[in-house]
C-alpha cells in the first residue's frame, strides 16, 4: 500500500489528536473527562466490530480486530479510573504505587498490538471475519477480567462502606447494574463465539448490545443523580476552595464530609462520630458554652453559633474561631446538620486593639475632664477671690464699683431707684487699742456677719476701706431704705461680739449716711465714674454729719 492511502487515516489521527488535547486541556472536571473517555472507548468496540466485515483485506481486518482489542484495554482502564472517581477514591491516583495498576492492561494493548506468533489471533477461511484465538487471548481476557473484578470490589466496598453518603451509593448501585449487564453479555459473547463455536450459532453483537445497554445504566444515573451536574460540582468546588472551614454530618452525627480549610485543630476525620463537647475547648467558660451545647443537643432544628478560643501547642496566639451550626432539612425531616468553622482570630485582635486603645482615650478623656473641672474650680475661686474681702468674706471695694457703674450706666434704659449706705463703725480705733488688733478683726468679721443677716438677697455689702463699708440696695425708695437701715443698725447694735481671751463679749454701735437716687440723667450716665464720685461724696458728707451729730446714727443725705 502507498501513503496515498494511508493520508486520510494521518489526517484521522491528526485530527484525533487535537480532539484529545482538546478534551484534556480544557477546564472541565476530571470526572467529565473520564467519563467522556470512557464512553468514546465504549463507543469503539462495535465501529470495529463492523469494520472488520466491511472489508475482504486481511490487513485491515486484522487492523479492525486489534483496534477492538486494545479499545477493550482502554475500557477496563476507563472502567477503574471511572469506578474510582464515581466512588470519591480518585485520591488514590495520586500515588504512582496506585497507577502502576494500568500497566497490566497496556502490556495486554501490547500484546495485542504485536499478536507475537499469531498467538493471540489467528485467522480462520483466510480471513479475520471468523477466526481463533491463541493462548494470549486468554491472558488478555484475564488481564481485563481482572479489571473488571477490581472495579467490581471497589463499587461493593463503597456499597458497605458507612461514611459514604446515600448520593454516591445510590450512583454506584446504578453503574454496578450496568456493570453486571455488560459482564453477562461479554461472557455470552465468549461462550457463543469463542469457546464453542460449533454447538452454538453464532449471535453478532453480543458484547456491543451489552456495552449500549450498560452505557444505558450509566446514563440514567448521570441524569438521575445529576452525577456530571455542573452546579453540584462547582458547589463542590467552592466547599474545597472556601476559606470557611465546613464539616457536614448525616443524621446519626457521622462525619460525611470535611473540607481543606477545617483547622487542623478540630481533629476530625470522615466516618468518626462527631462529638460536639469534644470540640469545645477545654478553657471555655460553662456559662458560654452551656446555651450553645444546650441548643445543639436539645433543638437540632434551630440553628446555633458561638465564639471559641483553641489554645493550641506551639503556637504563640491563641485562635478565635466562630462557630455556626445550622440542620440540613430534606422533606420536613432533619438528614444531618452543617457546620462551620470561621477563623475570626484577626478580627479579634482588631476589635481587641481597638477596645484597649478606646480605654486609653477613655482614661485620657476622664483626666482632662478632671483638669478641666479643677480648672473651672481654680478659676471660679480665683473669681471669688477678686471680688471678695479676705478677712470679712465680704464683696470689696472693686466689685462694689464694678456693679455701681454698671446700675449708672443701664440706669436711662431701666429707671430704677436704688440706695447707697455708707456705715463706719464707732470708736473702732478704741477696740483695737483696748482688746488688741486680732479682736479688732473678729469684730469686723461679726459685724459683717450681723449686716448681713438683715440684707436682702440682691443687696450688696462690700468693704470699703479700714472698718467703713458701703451697702448698694437696689430698686429699693426711700422709706424702705431707712427703715432697712435701721434694721442694719439694730442688729449690729444688739450683736454681742464674742472674741477669744476677751471676758465679756463686746457690743459697738456704726454711723450711717444713706443716699437715695430716684434719677440720674442720660447725659451723666454716660460717664458713670463721675456720677460714682458725686454720689459717694454726697453719702460721705451725710456719715460725715451722722459722726458730728453723737454717732450710732444715720442721716440722710442731699440727693
Ligand atoms: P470714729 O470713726 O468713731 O470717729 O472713731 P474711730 O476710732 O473708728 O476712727 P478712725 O478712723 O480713727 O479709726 C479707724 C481704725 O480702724 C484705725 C485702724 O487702725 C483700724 N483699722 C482699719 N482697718 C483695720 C483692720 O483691718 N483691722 C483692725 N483690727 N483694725 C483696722
Ligand atoms: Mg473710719
Ligand atoms: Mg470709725
Amino acid at each position: 500500500m502507498g501513503l496515498i492511502v494511508w493520508i486520510d487515516l494521518i489526517l484521522f489521527c491528526l485530527l484525533f489528536a487535537l480532539f484529545v488535547y482538546i478534551f484534556a486541556s480544557v477546564t472541565i472536571t476530571k470526572l467529565h473527562k473520564v467519563y467522556l473517555g470512557f464512553h468514546f472507548s465504549m463507543m469503539l468496540w462495535p465501529f470495529s466490530q463492523f469494520a472488520i466485515k466491511t472489508t475482504d483485506n486481511l490487513e485491515y481486518q486484522l487492523f479492525y480486530v486489534k483496534l477492538a482489542f486494545v479499545d477493550l484495554a482502554l475500557l477496563s482502564i476507563g472502567w477503574l479510573l471511572f469506578t474510582l472517581f464515581l466512588t470519591g477514591q480518585s485520591q488514590f491516583l495520586r500515588t504512582t504505587k496506585y497507577a502502576a495498576l494500568f500497566i497490566p492492561a497496556l502490556i495486554a494493548a501490547l500484546i495485542v498490538v504485536y499478536n507475537p506468533k499469531s498467538m493471540f489471533v489467528e485467522p480462520i477461511n483466510g480471513g479475520y471475519i471468523v477466526r481463533d484465538y491463541g493462548p494470549l487471548f486468554w491472558l488478555i481476557v484475564s488481564i481485563l477480567a481482572a479489571y473488571v473484578v477490581i472495579s467490581l470490589f471497589v463499587m461493593i466496598m463503597t456499597l458497605a462502606s458507612k461514611i459514604k453518603t446515600p448520593r454516591i451509593k445510590r450512583q454506584v448501585r446504578q453503574v454496578l447494574r450496568g456493570m453486571i449487564v455488560m459482564i453477562l453479555f461479554i461472557a455470552a459473547d465468549i461462550i457463543c463465539n469463542v469457546t464453542s463455536p460449533k454447538s452454538f450459532p453464532v449471535v453478532p453483537g453480543l458484547t456491543s448490545l451489552g456495552i449500549l445497554v450498560s452505557v444505558i445504566f450509566f446514563v440514567i444515573a448521570i441524569h438521575r443523580d445529576k452525577v456530571l451536574d455542573i452546579v453540584t460540582i462547582a458547589h463542590q468546588d467552592i466547599i474545597d476552595t472556601i476559606t470557611l472551614g465546613i464539616l457536614v454530618l448525616d443524621e446519626n452525627e457521622i462525619v460525611v464530609e470535611i473540607n481543606q480549610s477545617l483547622p487542623p485543630y478540630i481533629n476530625l476525620h470522615i466516618g468518626e462520630r462527631f462529638n460536639i463537647e469534644v470540640v469545645v475547648p477545654q478553657g471555655e467558660s460553662i456559662s458560654k458554652t452551656r446555651p450553645f451545647l444546650d441548643s445543639y443537643q436539645e433543638s437540632p432544628l434551630n440553628p446555633a453559633e458561638i465564639e471559641l478560643t483553641y489554645r493550641v501547642y506551639n503556637a504563640i496566639d491563641p485562635f478565635h474561631v466562630k462557630i455556626q451550626v445550622a440542620p440540613i432539612v430534606v422533606s420536613h425531616t432533619m438528614v444531618g446538620r452543617i457546620i462551620t468553622f470561621q477563623d475570626i482570630t484577626e478580627i479579634r485582635h482588631l476589635i481587641d486593639e481597638t477596645h484597649s486603645q478606646n480605654e486609653v482615650l477613655q482614661r485620657r478623656n476622664q483626666s482632662l475632664i478632671t483638669i478641666q473641672q479643677e480648672l473651672f474650680e481654680t478659676n471660679q475661686k480665683l473669681q471669688r477671690m477678686t471680688i471678695t474681702d479676705s478677712l470679712t468674706g465680704c464683696y470689696n471695694r472693686s466689685y462694689l464699683t464694678h456693679q455701681l457703674e454698671l446700675k449708672v450706666m443701664k440706669h436711662n434704659r431701666a429707671p430704677e431707684p436704688f440706695t447707697i449706705l455708707l456705715l463706719d463703725i464707732d470708736f473702732f480705733k478704741s477696740i483695737n487699742d483696748t482688746y488688741g488688733h486680732l479682736a479688732g478683726d473678729a469684730v469686723l468679721r461679726s459685724t459683717v456677719e450681723a449686716i448681713q443677716r438683715t440684707l436682702r438677697k440682691n443687696d450688696i455689702l462690700a468693704r470699703y476701706g479700714g472698718e467703713e463699708f458701703v451697702i448698694y440696695l437696689p430698686n429699693t425708695d426711700q422709706d424702705g431704705a431707712n427703715s432697712l437701715a435701721e434694721r442694719i443698725k439694730a442688729s449690729v447694735e444688739s450683736n454681742k461680739i464674742i472674741v477669744q481671751q476677751v471676758e465679756s463679749p463686746i457690743s459697738i454701735t456704726i454711723s450711717m449716711g444713706l443716699l437715695f437716687i430716684n434719677h440720674i440723667t442720660s447725659e451723666d450716665s454716660q460717664n458713670p465714674q463721675a456720677v460714682l464720685n458725686t454720689l459717694f461724696d454726697a453719702v460721705d458728707k451725710a456719715l460725715y454729719q451722722a459722726k458730728n451729730e453723737g454717732r450710732n446714727r444715720i442721716v440722710n443725705a442731699q440727693g
